[in-house]
């Protein structure tokens, strides 16, 4: 019988987040597929654990995930882990998953430290609808294609981010999105200089060209603000059937097309039409 895939996440900058049943998973599990063994050691050190690890990260997910699978197809048990936060988010996990539910193998994602979930949770910004944006494009065109795509969007939005690139994706930000939108920049969490900044993009951007940015950032920005449907007027009504009398149409049929298409009373329509 195949083994198990226990997605593990890890500590994004506290090792008191590590929960028993993090640690319990990895003590139990056959072996650990790490992002970057040389930093899951430290933290098996941490948890005096000694394991057997492979290399799983986004530039090996085909040799590497074929060597889990098969020791997962051959009974053993694998925690993935990755060097901070939760698998498979904005870090190598999702193909291995996808393979794993095409095998019949089981996964279990354990719950745990994700800075998405934390910066949205702390960022005082809408959370009951939103969505989770990653990294954007590098490439230019790309970029301003993605966030064109953004620009009605209603729902919160979360980006991450490295540091040395904040400046320029504020303004980016900023430009696709306008100075006015708030935007809660949430920085170092769990670690000791956590901060979140609660300012607009205008802001944000006049801040980060004079003061270097420092340590790990998610952005969460606001919505657009909902536009609200015009209500239509009589007067509309009216304009709508002179151009389709124009076209040719009966007065009745014109009355009758117009209000059905802006929702307007038939009769009151008709009787302005009539000029009553
Ligand atoms: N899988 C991880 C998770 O669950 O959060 C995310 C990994 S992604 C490669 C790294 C990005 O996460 C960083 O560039 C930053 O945007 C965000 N991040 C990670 N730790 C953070 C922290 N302590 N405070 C703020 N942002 C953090």
């Amino acid at each position: 019988m195949a083994g198990t895939l226990y997605l593990v996440p890890t500590p994004i900058g506290n090792l008191g987040d590590i929960s028993p049943r993090m640690a319990d998973t990895m003590a139990r599990a056959d072996f650990i597929a790490a992002e970057d063994t040389r930093v899951s050691l430290k933290l098996l050190n941490h948890l005096g654990l000694k394991k057997s690890m492979i290399s799983y990260h986004r530039h090996n997910t085909e040799a590497g995930g074929r060597a889990v699978l098969e020791r997962l197809l051959a009974g053993e048990s694998c925690a993935l882990v990755t060097d901070a936060g939760t698998p498979a988010i904005s870090d190598p996990g999702q193909e291995l998953v996808a393979q794993c539910a095409q095998q019949g193998i089981d996964v279990v994602a354990i719950p745990g430290p994700c800075a998405l979930v934390t910066a949205l949770a702390a960022s005082g910004q809408p959370t009951d609808r939103f969505t989770f944006e990653g990294f954007l494009p590098m490439n230019k065109k790309n970029r301003r294609a993605h966030l064109d795509s953004l620009k009605g969007e209603e729902r919160t939005m979360v980006f991450y981010e490295a540091p040395h690139k904040l400046n320029a994706t504020i303004c980016d930000l900023r430009d696709a999105f306008g100075e006015e939108r708030p935007i809660s920049l949430c920085r170092e969490l769990s670690k000791l200089h956590e901060e979140v900044r609660r300012t607009t993009l205008g802001e944000a951007a006049r801040w980060y060209e004079e003061n270097q940015p420092k340590g790990e950032f998610v952005l969460v920005i606001r919505g657009a603000e909902p536009v609200e449907e015009q209500e239509a007027t009589l007067e509309d009504g009216l304009a709508r059937v002179e151009a389709l009398r124009a076209g040719g149409a009966s007065l009745k049929d014109a009355v009758k097309q117009a209000a059905r298409e802006l929702d307007l009373s038939k009769n009151e329509l008709y009787d302005l039409a009539l000029g009553r």
